[in-house]
């Protein structure tokens, strides 16, 4: 039954009709539970009240199905404005974006050239970048891209997906450009020919990778919800020696706020991902994929309205 809900709403969150129709009904049905707002303005309110309780941020513009340069140069824009206004507002938050909304899908020269652009400012303002890692078929070509970029600017990282076979091989190639690298189970609907179907083997192969990134002596961002592997890094980096500073956990904006505090009291740096903007529907609907006990929460909202 729970696999069924999973791959619902995994279909769901690839439909462009369902997409356009949300963002004409703006952030309705629970979906602010997640999103920071539809613009910048709402998600600077957010992160100013995240860090004020002493948790560090990085923010999303959210955007997917970037088909037209225009298009990937109005995303762009955005993430040149967000930088700014991190640097104006004094706010402790990096920037997360996705390869397609800068045109993965349309050129390599358009995304390098969008990238360059982002990276440069950023690099100016301090502010770091780290590119999100997508569906099986993007992540060959966004790990290329990113040690193109790697090569030219330290302020930029990657994500790395547990749930792929690909990915413990990706982690050691990876491991010559010492890079900084969030860890993640895996959000989208891959099959078994790519990756790990049952989740036991799901979490064995996260906390394989985990390891094998600190112990080589790289910066890793846990960012997981389970309790499970949080526990399991805390162990590691005592048994190991690890430092506090070659790692973080990151949370969901809306996914277990008093976790994400009561790791942060316990001397942890914690990272929350905060997404805001129009494009919000793929989002929205792979996060009740993750967990349909979503579902029923946002049900109970709507009848409460
Ligand atoms: P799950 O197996 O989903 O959950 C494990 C346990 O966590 C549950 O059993 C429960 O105890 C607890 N839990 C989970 N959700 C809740 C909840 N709502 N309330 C209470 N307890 C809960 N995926 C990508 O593919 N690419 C990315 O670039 C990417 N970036 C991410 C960035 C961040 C900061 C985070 C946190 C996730 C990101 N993901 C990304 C999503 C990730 O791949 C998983 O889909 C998502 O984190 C759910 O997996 P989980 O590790 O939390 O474990």
């Amino acid at each position: 039954m729970e696999q069924t809900m999973r791959n619902f709403f995994l279909f769901l969150s690839q439909n462009k009709m369902l997409t356009k129709l949300a963002k004409h009904y703006g952030l309705r049905f629970g979906a602010a539970r997640f999103v920071a707002g539809e613009t910048i303005d709402g998600a600077v309110d957010v992160v100013r009240e995240l860090n004020d309780q002493g948790l560090d941020v990085t923010i999303d513009h959210l955007g997917e199905f970037v088909t037209t340069e225009e298009e990937a140069g109005y995303m762009t824009e955005h993430c040149i404005q967000a930088i700014r206004r991190i640097h104006q507002e004094k706010l402790s938050s990096q920037l997360s974006l996705k390869l397609t909304s800068m045109g993965l899908d349309i050129s390599t020269e358009l995304v390098m050239k969008n990238m360059e652009y982002i990276l440069k400012e950023a690099k100016q303002y301090n502010v770091f970048i780290t590119i999100d890692m997508e569906d099986y078929q993007r992540c060959g070509k966004t790990i290329n891209i990113f040690k193109e970029l790697k090569k030219r600017y330290d302020n930029v990282g990657t994500v790395l997906q547990a749930y792929l076979y690909r990915t413990e091989q990706d982690i050691k190639t990876l491991s010559g450009y010492a890079p900084n690298l969030r860890l993640v189970k895996g959000a989208y609907k891959e099959s078994a020919a790519v990756a790990f179907p049952d989740k036991i083997d799901v979490d064995d192969s996260f906390k394989n990778l985990i390891k094998l990134h600190l112990l080589n002596g790289h910066y890793t961002a846990i960012a997981t919800h389970d309790d499970q592997i949080i526990e399991y890094t805390k162990k590691l980096a005592v048994i190991h020696d690890i430092p506090r500073d070659q790692f973080e956990f990151q949370m969901l904006f809306g996914i277990r706020p008093e976790r994400q505090k009561q790791l942060r009291k316990e001397g942890y740096t914690m990272r929350v991902y905060v997404p805001y903007g129009k494009d919000w529907y793929g989002y929205f609907m792979r996060r009740l994929a993750e967990r349909p006990a979503n579902v029923a929460f946002i049900l109970k909202g709507i009848v409460k309205k």
